[in-house]
């Protein structure tokens, strides 16, 4: 039962030439040509698979401001905005509602480090409630037990996974882009070294700029053209169930963390707790991910084969005139851990006790991309033309407009919606010690 997904159909012929072509169809890819398109610009978005099938449709829907990283938090914040906007402008609903998020512990460290982070947010003007014992039980009511603390941010909320990268992407076609789904950018044609245009399994498209939205391909895409991006995926698993329970609508725990559904059920799954299945290019980085591992061991554990299986690290070589290993694959769709998947459910079970006998809908896994840092990457590379916009680190879900927005501001030479410097893919060439961000 793999993660739900909106299909939407895409027909029209590829383009022989484009203002900027975007490659990569998840949330990143269909922000920036949409923001793109909404300009004026024309553009086209190709993608490998189906629109929103990676891990755009296979996370949990936060779109949080709440324990971000300094370096994240103004994107965080203008990408809530932009959610809010998105339905109106598209006539066509992403699933956001800005309902809160809920942290509930009995963990006074952990209770003592979201209070230090809501100082710093209030410096930045972001509000976030921290809760006193009597409030997280009144709050947390639907667990039916005590709780020593928690906060609840109010700003935040969750768009529908399952609808927000197809809706966007209609919202592409609405403002005259050109969308394309089973069609796989293989490579860049250059000339005199910068971007001259995209060969694409259904032809080439001229064009001086291209965005680079792969997600956990993203890499080995940079390698057929000698740029090196240090990036490196997890296997996360999840699972829904139906609806029939109430509770909060969205509410995290160290155990386990719940997330209503656009369809009234429920997401669950274990923050953090992921397996790293072993590949070449995982190897190749693997010096550069030390600082992440060393502070994020406790919850990640060896996984198998299923990186080597999926191809989307691989550190061959291809040519452009045949299929590649994304042809080969077109959505990423790795089996679940099927025990972390029944641990997640006798947990979620345990923190809301209405959850008993509500069947499973569906189990699934995503391979979630990350940099060293555990920031994005966004900015031109040293091919000049090529912007790249990958490297999410399990934020990308509820920053994707923000950072589509940042992309077309910067190619349209306006003024960036937030400062673009802390994103340069330049930082990835130094140590990532003492950088690592911490959520
Ligand atoms: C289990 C899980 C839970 C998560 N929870 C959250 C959350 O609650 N909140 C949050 O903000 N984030 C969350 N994330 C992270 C978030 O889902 C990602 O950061 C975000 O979706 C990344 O978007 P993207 O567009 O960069 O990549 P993707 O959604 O992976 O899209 C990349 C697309 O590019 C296509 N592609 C790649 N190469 C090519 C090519 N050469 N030609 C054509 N197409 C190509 C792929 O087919 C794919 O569709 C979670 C992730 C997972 C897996």
């Amino acid at each position: 039962m793999p993660a739900p997904l909106l299909h939407i159909e895409t027909g029209q012929d590829l383009p022989a030439s484009a203002d900027a072509v975007v490659i990569g169809g998840g949330i990143v890819g269909v922000s920036a040509a949409y923001y793109l398109a909404r300009r004026g610009l024309k553009v086209a978005l190709v993608e490998k698979g189906r629109i929103g099938a990676e891990q755009s449709s296979r996370n949990w829907g936060w779109c949080r401001q709440q324990n971000r990283d300094a370096r994240e938090l103004p994107i965080a914040t203008r990408s809530l905005d932009l959610w809010q906007a998105l339905a109106g402008e598209i006539g066509l609903d992403p699933g956001f509602r800005r309902c809160g998020l809920l942290y509930l512990s009995n963990d006074e460290a952990e209770i003592a480090g979201w209070a230090r982070w809501r100082d710093f947010a209030r410096t930045q003007g972001v509000t976030t409630h921290m809760l006193s014992a009597a409030e997280a039980g009144e709050r947390g009511q639907a667990t039916g037990r005590a709780w020593k603390g928690g906060v609840f941010s109010p700003s935040d909320g969750i768009a529908d996974p399952e609808r927000a990268a197809p809706v966007i992407a209609r919202g592409v076609a609405k403002f005259g882009g050109s969308v394309h789904q089973l069609c796989a950018a293989r490579g860049l044609e250059l000339e005199a070294g910068r971007v001259a245009g995209v060969v694409t399994e259904a032809g080439t498209v001229r064009t001086r700029t291209v965005v680079l939205a792969g997600g956990a391909w993203a890499s080995s895409f940079c390698h057929q053209l000698g740029i090196r991006f240090p990036q490196a995926s997890i296997r996360s698993s999840i699972l829904s169930i139906g609806p029939g329970a109430d509770g909060p609508d969205a509410l995290h725990t160290a155990r386990v963390s719940l997330t209503r559904r656009g369809d009234g059920g429920y997401t669950l799954a274990v923050s953090g707790n992921a397996r790293v299945d072993p590949t070449p290019q995982q190897l190749r980085f693997a010096r550069y991910f030390l600082p992440m591992f060393a502070k994020r061991f406790r919850v990640l554990a060896p996984g198998g084969l299923e990186g080597l299986r999926s191809g989307h690290e691989t550190l061959a070589r291809w040519r452009l005139d045949r299929p590649t290993p994304m042809e080969r694959m077109r959505v990423l769709d790795p089996a679940p851990d099927r025990r972390m998947i029944r641990d997640t459910l006798v947990r979620a079970r345990e923190l809301l006790p209405a959850l008993a006998g509500i069947p499973v809908t569906a189990e699934w896994a995503g391979y979630i991309d990350s940099t060293p840092d555990g920031v994005p990457a966004i900015g031109e590379t040293t091919v000049p033309g090529l912007i790249l916009a990958a490297g999410f680190s399990g934020h990308g879900f509820g920053i994707g407009p923000g950072a589509g927005h940042m992309i077309a501001d910067i190619i349209t030479g306006a003024a960036p919606i937030v400062d673009p410097a802390p994103y340069r893919p330049a930082r990835l060439d130094r140590s990532s010690w003492g950088k690592v961000s911490d959520f």
